[in-house]
């Protein structure tokens, strides 16, 4: 049987899936002829679940049992801010799980995160096999470009759990540029703004002679349309509040019934200048009654206006570590929902002070570019040889003079790592010692820059066999730092954010104490120079060390990350060669019996049939 392959942009909203058809890269409908379908996952009463158009209906009707936003949440441990933030907000219940992850629990049942976007993937598949026909199993997945490697590694979770195999996990606007490129032919210095439901990502990439590069990305992944809808909801809510005289903020139901509305308002005020619409069933049991929400386009902005705002922060983050300015763009490409507002138009014109691309669908861009670099994938991979070598530092801008010890270019990053010898530092488990680059916590007196120190970009990348015009090698980046928790709960980097993947880091520490026979290595990623204020992606453990004085026992520890943005870590006694057996576990990720369990439930689990049109 012939096995297709698609593209699919798992969104937090909607998921598009999109494949190649002869000539055409296009994006697949559903049976009511929808090419979004919602991210939004409802369990039945009877046992069933519902994914996609059904479950959104679903949503106002049965809060409780219905699932959605999961992307903000996914590979995110129990304690942190947007995992507290959501359970206050979402009006379904969340409950601690094995490893500090979060797990949704609904009509008795408790899902792994993983588990509920896996629903949104099989429905994609299935969208997928009624266009193409039965065997869809192998897929290129598009994640925010601010992705850590846990929320990249649970997503392959959920494409395992659905069935498919992840070909590629691909940044949101490499796809949408690949997508860009091929279209248009277009070459030169490309921003893609992707303001979604939930997050919003900004990526500087330079496109040109077949080659994309990735030179800088910067994301917050609590930053989206979502929020726009949240500021509208308070405020409606406070306006019916005199209406109705009960504190609706406080009922789920009614501010979910309020945002809803709020959301298609938001919509309706991109193409008029005020809307109105009636919201049903708010208030307290038995006095539920309905009411009418109207709100101009100018109040809308004006509640807008500080989170849109919030987005041109992370675009100077961006513009700061491509060491560019503003002007150097020749393209700027939008992409995601929440650009289809007129403020969001209106600003980023301003702020890059050329107008967007109009022609791609910012919606779909995602979704297509996933599914010819798919094709290009399933293809063919060939090998390094053939390959041509990333393009030069010097065909960016003239950059800031370097400060002095500062990280090196990409050309000379090969032969760094042996030379370097600056002096030992004191650490918790482990200290540099000759491999290391720098005596401070993190080489915070450096400016960023755009490729790692201490990394050194594979040149043995493999190249996709593009079809015609799509590009032949790409040059993705990682977006945080990561790093190896020292003493005193600073951080030491071992790949520093945006080095180009795949690619390698190593560094030497000793030990910290006198006859220390054991050592912890806790991988983290994050840009705090305090360990604790990163994420935490897991630990491993290298026993058995020579007894000897402090500082005299030499483990060198190497960070590898693939193409996928996965990292896999060693810790090796480097006078013994001993290297750890421990696998680093992703902290909050299930092992393989659990993926098996999950897998099995979620195969015997009934979908409800789903209504047309
Ligand atoms: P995405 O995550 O890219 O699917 O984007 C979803 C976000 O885009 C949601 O917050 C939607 O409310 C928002 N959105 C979709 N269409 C429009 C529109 N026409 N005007 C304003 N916001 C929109």
């Amino acid at each position: 049987m012939m096995t297709s392959v698609v593209g699919i942009d798992l969104g937090t909203t909607n998921t598009v899936v999109a494949a190649q058809r002869g000539q055409h890269v296009v994006t697949l409908a559903d049976e009511g002829g929808r090419t979004l379908i919602p991210s939004i996952v409802s369990f039945c009463a009877n046992g069933s679940v519902q994914v996609g158009e059904p479950a959104r209906q679903n949503r106002l009707n049965d809060p409780t049992a219905t699932v959605y936003s999961i992307k903000r949440l996914i590979g995110r441990s129990w304690a942190s801010d947007e995992v507290r933030l959501a359970r206050e907000r979402l009006p379904f219940q969340m409950e601690q799980g094995p490893g500090q992850a979060p797990m949704v629990a609904v009509r008795g049942q408790t899902y792994a995160l993983a588990e509920i976007s896996a629903f949104v993937l099989r429905k994609a598949r299935s969208v997928a096999e009624a266009a193409l026909g039965p065997g869809v199993e192998r897929a290129v997945i598009t994640v925010p470009a601010s992705f850590n490697d846990l929320q990249r590694a649970a997503t392959k979770v959920a494409a395992r759990v659905a069935g498919l195999e992840t070909l590629r996990i691909l940044n949101e606007p490499t796809a949408a540029a690949i997508a860009c490129g091929l279209d248009r032919g277009k070459s030169g210095r490309i921003a893609v703004y992707d303001f979604g439901g939930g997050t919003f990502d900004v990526t500087l990439i330079e496109l040109s002679h077949d080659v994309l590069e990735v030179l800088s990305t910067a994301g917050d992944s609590f930053l989206g349309g979502d929020d726009i809808d949240v500021a509208m909801s308070e405020r409606l809510a406070e306006q019916l509040q005199d209406a109705v005289g009960e504190l609706l903020q406080e009922d789920p139901s009614s501010f979910e019934r309020i945002r809803s509305a709020s959301e298609l308002l938001k919509r309706e005020l991109s193409s008029r200048e005020q809307a109105a619409t009636d919201v049903e069933f708010i208030g307290t049991e038995g006095h539920r009654q309905a009411a009418r929400v109207s709100m101009t386009r100018t109040e809308l902005e004006r509640l807008a206006t500080p989170i849109v705002e919030r987005t041109f922060d992370v675009c100077e983050r961006a513009l700061e570590i491509a060491r560019f300015n503003r002007d150097a763009l020749d393209h700027v490409l939008l992409v995601g929902g929440s650009t289809r507002m007129p403020l969001v138009r209106r600003r980023v014109e301003t702020y890059f002070g050329r107008s967007p691309e109009s022609q791609f669908n910012p919606d779909e861009v995602v979704a297509i570019g996933a599914a010819m670099h798919a094709a290009a994938l399933a293809g063919g991979v060939r090998r390094s040889s053939m390959i041509p070598m990333p393009p030069a530092v010097s065909r960016r801008p003239p950059a800031r003079a370097p400060a002095s010890g500062s990280p090196p270019t990409r050309n000379d990053v090969g032969t760094l790592i042996a030379s370097r010898t600056p002096p030992a530092q004191s650490l918790k488990a482990a200290l540099p010692g000759p491999d290391s680059s720098s005596s401070a916590p993190r080489a915070s007196s450096a400016p960023p820059h755009p490729r790692a120190s201490a990394t050194a970009p594979l040149a043995n990348a493999d190249v996709p066999l593009a079809p015609s015009g799509a590009p032949a090698l790409l040059v993705d980046v990682t977006p945080l730092t990561l790093c190896v928790e020292t003493v005193n709960g600073f951080c030491e980097t071992v790949i520093a954010r945006n080095a180009a993947v795949p690619c390698e880091g190593a560094r030497t520490f000793v030990t910290a104490i006198d006859n220390q026979v054991s050592v912890r290595v806790a991988v983290g990623q994050g840009e705090s120079h305090f360990f604790a204020e990163n994420t935490l992606l897991g630990e491993l453990q290298l026993y058995g060390l020579r007894a000897a004085p402090r500082g005299e026992v030499n483990i060198k520890v190497i960070f590898a990350l693939d193409r996928d943005g996965i990292l896999n870590v060693r810790a090796i006694d480097a006078a013994t060669r001993k290297t750890t057996s421990a696998r680093l576990r992703l902290v909050g990720l299930p092992d393989s019996d659990h993926l098996q369990l999950m897998k099995e439930r979620h195969d015997a689990m009934p979908s409800a049939p789903n209504p047309g049109r």
